[in-house]
């Protein structure tokens, strides 16, 4: 063997390993080559007139674009490299391991239908490649319909390429698709936060903007018992706890619930947005750290490029808007099917006589908010302040 061959991880961790991998190899003399195919642009790919990484968005992409021609989206021609491989080496005749004997266990894909590896990734593009991609302008913002590609886990595991995803947003959008264009958008964070994980890997432990880690968080039996409440889906916010139970049962949650739950957890509840990004790891089938770092650096204010701190999602409007007709909170919550959609999103405000109609008895069926959102807007916003003029 001359030399090992391998997909570049951006990951700290992985980095770190790829490193002791390196020097193992170079000890006998073998070399590691890694090369580029998580991303569009690699780290360094992408860089101001400076030659500084960029910190916010809109640059990064105007720049992202830019760069864009059809080179960096074909598909490499590994295929007939193939011949060049080493043999196996004796003693592993036997061929790959099987899962099992790695030490994997079966899981519940079949029962949550995900179709796994690039079949199941196939079938689900040319669903959305069809026309719903078209459409994805207007409909990605409301999680009863389906809008989004639901992509993200095979982005994740590399059973799409990143670079037949984006050239196929490229085309469609170039012939006029704004669908497509807000979609190659979306795979333009996914690259952006992958830099910005490079250049700052610190932000696995720390606010990407230091301040913000003066924040006093809610700490304590309280805090625990909010933030069980939070991820068993029983804060009394119907949109919360729909989103909450969504991820608990199926390991996916749509964008604009991640958004939500995430803002709810840090300025409803007060509570370090490191416990909410810790808890969707364990549970988000398409788990990337750099996008859920990023995400929840966004949602917490602290991160790159993101909303401004005293920028707080409202969760009763923004279920009101974006799931008016309660179809999705209906999905997840039985138990409140039967109020009127007006009713749906703040339970607490329904009249005695809805109630009554519907048959449900808030704190037995289901709970009453753990929070006022007015007044836990107010001392988010006190809370924050230590980050004013603290840089
Ligand atoms: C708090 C929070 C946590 C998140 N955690 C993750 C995570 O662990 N893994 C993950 O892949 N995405 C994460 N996202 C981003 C986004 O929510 C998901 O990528 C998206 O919901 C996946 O569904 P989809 O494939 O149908 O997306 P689509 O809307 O169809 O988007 C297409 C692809 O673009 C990429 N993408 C979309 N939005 C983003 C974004 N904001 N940042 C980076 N890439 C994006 C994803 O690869 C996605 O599959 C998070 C967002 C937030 C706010």
């Amino acid at each position: 063997m001359q030399a090992v061959y391998a997909n570049t991880d951006y990951e700290p961790a992985a980095v770190a390993r790829d490193a002791q991998v390196r020097g193992a190899l170079a000890q006998t003399g073998i070399a590691f080559h890694p090369a580029k195919d998580q991303v569009v642009f690699d780290t360094d790919e992408v860089l101001t007139a400076a030659g500084t990484p960029y910190g916010v968005f809109t640059p990064y992409k105007n720049a992202w674009l830019k760069k864009l021609e059809p080179f960096y989206l074909q598909a490499y021609p590994v295929g007939r490299h193939a011949g060049a491989l080493a043999p196996r080496p004796a003693g592993e005749a036997a061929g790959v391991p099987t899962l099992a004997a790695i030490g994997f266990e079966p899981t519940n894909l079949a029962a949550l239908k995900l179709a796994p590896g690039t079949a199941g990734g196939r079938a689900l593009l040319e669903d959305f490649s069809d026309e719903r991609i078209d459409r994805y302008d207007q409909t990605r913002d409301f999680p009863a319909v389906k809008g989004p590609s639901y992509l993200s886990v095979h982005l994740r595991f590399g059973t799409l390429s990143i670079r037949e995803l984006a050239r196929l947003a490229w085309d469609r959008a170039r012939a006029g698709s704004r669908g497509a264009e807000v979609w190659l958008s979306e795979l333009i964070w996914r690259d952006f936060y992958h830099q910005v994980l490079h250049h700052h890997p610190q932000v696995v432990e720390r606010s990407f903007k230091p301040e913000y880690d003066k924040i006093k968080w809610e700490h304590g039996k309280h805090a625990d018992a909010l933030f069980a409440a939070w991820c068993e889906g029983r804060t009394g916010y119907p949109l919360v706890d729909a989103a909450m139970l969504q991820i608990n049962q199926t390991g996916y949650m749509h964008n604009r619930l991640r958004m939500v739950v995430a803002s709810f957890l840090c300025k409803d509840l007060g509570l370090d947005w490191r416990r909410g990004e810790r808890y969707f790891a364990e549970k988000l089938n398409d788990y990337d750290l750099a996008a859920n770092n990023g995400g929840w650096q966004w949602a917490s204010s602290s991160g790159c490029d993101a909303q401004p701190y005293f920028r707080i999602f409202n969760p009763v409007s923004q279920s009101q808007k974006f799931d008016a007709q309660g179809k999705f909170i209906r999905r997840y919550l039985p138990q409140l099917a039967a109020l009127p959609d007006a009713a749906l999103h703040a339970p607490w405000d329904a009249k005695p006589l809805d109630l009554v109609a519907a048959g449900l008895v808030l704190g037995r069926d289901y709970p009453e908010p753990i929070v006022r959102h007015e007044l836990a807007r107010e001392r988010t916003l006190a809370r924050y302040a230590v980050v004013k003029g603290a840089r």
